[in-house]
């Protein structure tokens, strides 16, 4: 360990005096003092102090509540620091002062809302930064086995007299994993990490997405329908094309009178120092004439709206700032407005630039200059730049993410730029991530401290001999990820979709990783007693056999998902492979690793659904396609979307319930029957639906976007061939969307009736097909490719896709369809 490190960052004055001997053969006559008075901040760092030094040497310093003592004390809290989170150590006689900037409210952990909740902890970074130089103590993961601490029954203090402090006001590491299904005590073991390791702040930041949560349509909408966005030439209650409510007309000035009222009333009731006023995430921005002609169009034919997003900003802070004139407000400059306006900021508005995946985008020399480049033009148009980055990809899949080199460039950048509040939104758990967090709070603390000369102390400390051979690991992995986000694979707007990097992940990274470094970490392991030193290693390996287990699934699952008679020996091998996988995550979603099993499976589902052992046993059950006759029938048919005419009972049912994703059988079905009369196949599907009030449906043009409304799909493919194949939508109102698939023209547009009908707790649908459109041959005996599945959208609830012959994947997949046979 080099321990003299961290003394070089910080100005050291020696003046000759006796040094202290604070513990001398495991006993100490010191005392620990804070006054009666002090607040809690203060007290956590002296019990922190008194419970690393008990560690480290076996001496237990009383601690005691006074002004003086008789004893030669360590002063906690005396002197005054004026320094915003900054602390002073000095060695006055035979005592040894540690203070710093403290202020009431929690020393842990991270109350976003109230205005002075957050304790500023100056005192505990100077405990932590002693505890770091004089006694070589590190942080590295949560939890004891995440510790270095050096033992020893002496120790010596020399004279010191220094001070430091935060260059940066906000430093915040966060998780995407899922803090829900973490335990209690693993949840203080984490905050106890980011304290020991200085992560905080002292100027409030927010910025998060808020219309949703403070102008959401289903409070407005119907009194203020133009309030909201005009999506396809109509102002709509739902947000056709994002899972977040509907999206505010920026350019309607009541709209943002009434969002300041808000916002006032809000921050009057609980003071706030930020509030955020960042649109909704995802798409569905309003399309009305006033709002689009503030846009410009990019060269690539997308829409910069940043005059449009900043212009509202700058409106509302105006309306709030008449009333609370010193608010605050946080609004995202990203996307499709990260670029900054032609305009200037209004003084209240901190804006947040975000950049993702930047670790690995980071090393193509051109997107870093770029990046650059926007930061310091915003620095002409903002006075208040905040930076937040999911550096090391979208979401969460505890694959290796270790990344210090990209962590080296990003905070070159922002050091230049003078960005000096940074959140840094990591994604796994510590085994994956390394010491990449670890990194980046030094950073976040200094971004100007000499980080190969930390990084160097750090592998040491946390891997002892085998430092060497995990720098090479980590770097390795580095090199792979990059490569793939580099080469054009993965451009910074597709990063933003899990979907198409995680199983690209699988596919181009992983391959022969573990090949290569599996036998040599558990080689190295072996030879290191250090018990703390053996775990980390440990979690190494655990996240390495994890990802090959990934990379052997995602071979198993591209083979099988592409089939619809799949191998029953991959369906075995798979489900075994997921058995392996459950045990490692059971061991890795404890400390010091923390992995989310919850944030995974949330990941994996959209991304890869394959991943699910659901699937596996529903394949192993379907294998069997599913096949049903079409039987031609005389009666007249009422076309009134009723099904009630007597025919109707004597057909086949097609039950429309299984997942879309994992072919689990959901609690709410519709039963679709088929018939062929005259010269028409005639479908009647009847969804049951107990929320039949909160249906919203409103498109009424053909071909508009049915599908983000209640709807059954239709895929008929009478070739088989899985080639060409046509597609109809219908939403509950009747309105079709028809393609054709698998082939290069699209258009169909067939004439096809319909009639729908709305019960009290179901909707239903007669869908009348001319055969003639989809074969010119006779119908008679042939076999035809087919499916219906269905969309359930009601109220804010996640949209619900099931099928009769289940897909494990989109609707569109025509080897998996099943057979219709026409009589
Ligand atoms: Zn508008």
């Amino acid at each position: 360990m080099r321990l003299c490190l961290f003394a070089l960052s910080a100005a050291v004055l020696a003046v000759h005096a006796d040094p202290l001997e604070l513990v001398k053969n495991g006993k100490s006559d010191y005392v620990i003092l804070v006054k009666p008075a002090a607040l809690p901040a203060t007290m956590a760092a002296a019990e922190d102090f008194q419970r690393y030094i008990e560690k480290s040497t076996g001496a237990r310093l009383p601690l005691r509540k006074a002004e003086k003592a008789e004893k030669p004390a360590v002063k906690i809290g005396f002197l005054k620091v004026g320094t915003p989170e900054g602390f002073v150590i000095r060695t006055e006689g035979k005592d040894l002062h540690i203070s710093g900037d403290d202020t009431g409210g929690m020393p842990y952990g991270m109350n976003w809302w109230v205005s002075g909740a957050n304790a500023r902890c100056g005192t505990w970074s100077g405990v932590c930064d002693f505890l770091e130089k004089q006694l070589g103590i590190r942080w590295f993961f949560p939890g004891e086995l995440g510790e270095y601490v050096p033992k020893r029954d002496r120790l010596i203090v020399p004279e010191l007299n220094y001070s430091d402090a935060p260059k940066m006001g906000w430093r915040e590491i966060s998780w995407l994993v899922n803090w829900k299904d973490m335990p209690q005590p693993d949840r203080i073991a984490m905050y106890a990490w980011k304290r020991h390791n200085r992560v905080g702040f002292h100027v409030f930041q927010r910025h998060t997405h808020a219309w949703g949560l403070y102008f959401n349509p289903k409070d407005l909408f119907d009194a203020h329908p133009d309030w909201f966005a005009m999506l396809n030439g109509r102002r709509s209650k739902i947000n056709l094309y994002s899972h977040e409510p509907a999206m505010m007309c920026t350019s309607n000035p009541e709209a943002v009178k009434a969002f300041a009222g808000n916002i006032v009333k809000l921050c009057t009731e609980k003071p706030c120092d930020m509030f955020p006023i960042s649109p909704n995430d995802g798409g569905g921005f309003c399309e009305c004439p006033k709002c689009r002609a503030l846009d410009k169009i990019n060269p690539d034919g997308s829409r910069n709206m940043s005059n449009r997003i900043f212009s509202y900003g700058n409106a509302l802070a105006k309306e709030v700032n008449k009333r609370l004139p010193d608010q605050m407000l946080g609004l995202y400059a990203y996307s499709y407005f990260v670029e900054p306006p032609d305009f200037g900021l209004d003084p209240h508005i901190s804006i947040c630039n975000v950049h993702n995946s930047c670790s690995y985008t980071y090393h193509d020399p051109g997107i870093r200059a770029a990046h650059l480049e926007q930061l310091l033009q915003w620095r002409k148009k903002a006075r208040h730049i905040h930076f937040l980055t999911f550096p090391e990809g979208m979401g969460c899949l505890n694959t290796p993410v270790y990344n210090f080199n990209g962590i080296k460039m990003l905070f070159a950048n922002l050091r230049k730029a003078g960005i000096d509040s940074v959140g840094y939104a990591a994604s796994t758990g510590f085994g994956a991530s390394g010491l990449n967090k670890y990194m980046v709070a030094r950073l976040l603390w200094d971004p100007e401290c000499d980080i190969d000369a930390v990084y160097a102390d750090a592998l040491d400390g946390a891997y002892g001999g085998a430092a060497s051979l995990v720098r090479d690991y980590f770097a390795e992995v580095e090199r792979r990820i990059a490569r793939f986000y580099t080469e054009g694979r993965v451009s910074e707007d597709v990063s933003l979709g899990t979907r198409r990097i995680f199983p690209g992940l699988y596919e181009r990274c992983f391959p022969g990783l573990a090949d290569a470094w599996l036998n040599r970490l558990k080689a190295a392991r072996q030879n290191l007693s250090d018990p703390g030193q053996n775990a980390r290693i440990g979690m190494l390996i655990d996240v390495l056999e994890y990802t090959e287990l990934g990379v052997q699934l995602h071979r198993i699952s591209r083979k099988v998902s592409g089939t619809p008679k799949p191998e029953t020996a991959d369906l075995v091998a798979a489900l075994k492979l997921l058995e392996r996988r459950g045990t490692l995550e059971e061991r890795m979603h404890r400390l010091p690793d923390n992995m989310s099993i919850a944030g995974i499976r949330s990941y994996e589902k959209e991304a890869m659904p394959y991943f699910s052992a659901a699937v596996y046993k529903n394949l192993l059950a379907a294998r069997t396609q599913k096949r049903v006759r079409v039987k031609r029938i005389a009666e007249p048919v009422r076309m009134d979307g009723r099904l009630e005419e007597a025919f109707w009972t004597g057909l086949p049912e097609l039950h429309i319930d299984l997942d879309m994703k994992e072919g689990e059988k959901r609690p709410v079905g519709a039963v679709a029957k088929l018939a062929l009369t005259g010269d028409s196949l005639l479908v009647g599907v009847r969804c049951s639906e107990p929320k039949v009030s909160e249906m919203t449906d409103s498109v009424t043009q053909r071909n508009g976007p049915v599908w983000s409304e209640n709807s059954i799909d239709l895929f008929l493919d009478p070739s088989c061939q899985g080639k060409n194949y046509y597609h109809l939508i219908s939403n509950s109102l009747g309105t079709l969307f028809t393609a054709k698939c698998g082939t290069k023209d699209s258009a169909w547009t067939p004439e096809i009736q319909t009639a729908v009908f709305r019960g009290k707790d179901f909707w239903s649908i007669e869908i009348a097909i001319p055969l003639k459109t989809l074969s010119d041959r006779p119908v008679h005996g042939s076999v035809w490719g087919f499916n219906i599945n269905r969309a359930r959208r009601v109220g804010q609830m996640k949209t619900e896709y099931t099928c009769w012959s289940p897909t494990f994947g989109g609707f569109d997949q025509p080897a998996r369809f099943g057979r219709i046979i026409l009589e």
